[in-house]
């Protein structure tokens, strides 16, 4: 990765972001032979949640080639998850849907440099410490503006391209320019407060719990648990376990970092099963982090010269791991758009238009999973019915049987009813459980 090299004042392509949609498509792009640049504001590996990823994302990473380094990298694999909403207890098992390829628990800043570091090994041009700050997308030449912090210094600068990708996350940079950001309706308005802990026991499909120590010989699962004031994530890696609270941003209205902190950590002591995981858990209190207000899409995606993809393109509620995978797909569509176009560029704004249809696609049916009231809101129900129809038989029935997991999933249902797939809902029931043992 470059660090002292001069940025180019011209490439083909300038991605924004370097998480996993912006190395995912730059990876692909370059594979390709396309001068792709890629400007990334942190250094990795940076700090990231979002740790828990379903085995669908095994597909995007043999396309961009990053599967045996992601394999070599020996990262927690893990069993399913296990819900215990409203006091009803749920598990799903990967292995029962025939999936030959584990779920994973990674560290994210981790996981995020090795799909960054290759996105390098494929060609991509990759600048870490320069921020884009904005994209004049008028002209054949789009230009990005950035600000270059390497070595301690700063200095601003231009790169002139005929695409700009925007993968830059919750910064949302072309959002942000576009004014195009629309929060979701507040009674589905969520903040986040997590933290990391070391020495926490963990659950495993077997519903009972175990020490930390048995991480690599007894399978995790995700473990989630509803309470008063929204739910709960314990996701057990490594070395440590990542401990997140979803409320609805009202909840915590008022309160500053400090108070958020203690009521985090007040929360999980008693919270139901949690408190008990973490009896003799060690806090790392630097790890504790916050999201404020993040459930939101832009209504402005993708265009002749720009395209917006990943969180920098929507986000909804974490609750069934969709971020990444939504990344890497947007990141797949994206990229062969920008192939074509930059062959046949009188395709462009058709190829424009049908990745912003699938990227709402996309969202439209993770947001429908994981929020329930499903209206106009920034997504179209028979965009989504459609999608679910194309969505493989293996795939979609472990997200079915996902649905059952939270009560939030009923409209779902009915439109996976609806798209004519009331068989597959019919046979994806995930396994009720009367008690777990910890
Ligand atoms: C509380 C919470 C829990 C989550 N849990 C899960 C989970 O269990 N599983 C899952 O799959 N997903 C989860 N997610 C979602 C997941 O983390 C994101 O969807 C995923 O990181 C999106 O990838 P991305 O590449 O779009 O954005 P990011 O990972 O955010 O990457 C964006 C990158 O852009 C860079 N950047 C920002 N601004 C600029 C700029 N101006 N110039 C240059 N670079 C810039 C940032 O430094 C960053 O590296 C969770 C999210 C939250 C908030």
């Amino acid at each position: 990765m470059q660090n002292n090299t001069p940025i180019p004042e011209r490439c083909d392509v300038v991605v924004i972001g370097g998480g996993p949609a912006g190395s995912s498509v730059a990876a692909l792009l370059a594979k390709q032979g396309i001068d792709v640049v890629l400007l990334e504001r942190a250094l990795h590996p940076r700090p990231q949640v979002g740790e828990s990823l379903i085995p669908h994302v095994w597909k995007y990473a043999d396309l961009t080639g990053v599967t045996p380094l992601i394999e070599q990298e020996g990262f927690v694999a893990k069993a399913g998850g296990i819900t215990v909403w409203n006091d009803k207890i749920h598990r799903i098992a990967f292995a029962e849907f025939g999936f030959s390829r584990p779920a994973l628990h990674v560290e994210r800043d981790r996981f995020d440099e090795i799909l960054l570091q290759h996105a390098a090994s494929q060609g991509a041009q990759v600048f870490q410490q320069v921020s884009a700050r904005e994209a004049d997308l008028s002209g054949d030449w789009p230009a990005v503006s950035y600000q270059d912090r390497r070595g301690g210094e700063s200095q601003a600068g231009n790169i002139r391209c005929r695409f700009v990708i925007d993968a830059s996350g919750a910064a949302g940079v072309l959002a942000g320019q576009f004014q195009s950001k629309r929060l979701v309706d507040s009674s589905m308005r969520f903040l986040s407060l997590w933290g990391h802990f070391q020495n926490s026991r963990y659950v495993a499909a077997d519903g009972r719990s175990h020490a930390a120590d048995q991480v690599s010989l007894v399978k995790p699962v995700t473990f989630v648990t509803s309470f008063e004031d929204g739910w709960i994530w314990h996701i057990a890696m490594r070395k440590v376990t990542s401990v997140g609270l979803v409320i609805n941003t009202d909840k915590a209205r008022g309160m500053d970092k400090a108070g958020r902190e203690r009521f985090y950590l007040d929360t999980l002591k008693t919270a139901p099963y949690i408190g008990r995981l973490l009896e003799n858990a060690d806090y790392l209190p630097d790890s504790f982090s916050q999201r404020p207000d993040y459930s939101y899409y832009s209504t402005r995606l993708c265009g002749e010269n720009f395209y917006c993809i990943g969180d920098a393109a929507a986000f909804v509620d974490p609750i069934y791991s969709h971020g990444v995978l939504n990344a890497f797909y947007n990141a797949s569509i994206v990229a062969l758009a920008v192939a074509e176009s930059l062959k046949a560029p009188a395709y462009r704004a058709r190829h424009a238009q049908i990745c912003e249809n699938r990227i709402r696609q996309f969202y439209g049916f993770s947001r429908s999973l994981a929020l329930g009231e499903f209206g106009g809101d920034g997504v179209e129900a028979e965009l989504v019915r459609r999608f679910m129809r194309q969505v493989p038989p293996v795939e979609l029935e472990l997200m079915l049987a996902a649905s059952f997991m939270s009560e939030r999933s009923r409209n779902f249902h009915r439109m996976a009813v609806d798209a004519g797939l009331a068989l597959h809902l019919g046979r994806a029931k995930a396994h009720a459980m009367d008690a777990l043992a910890i």
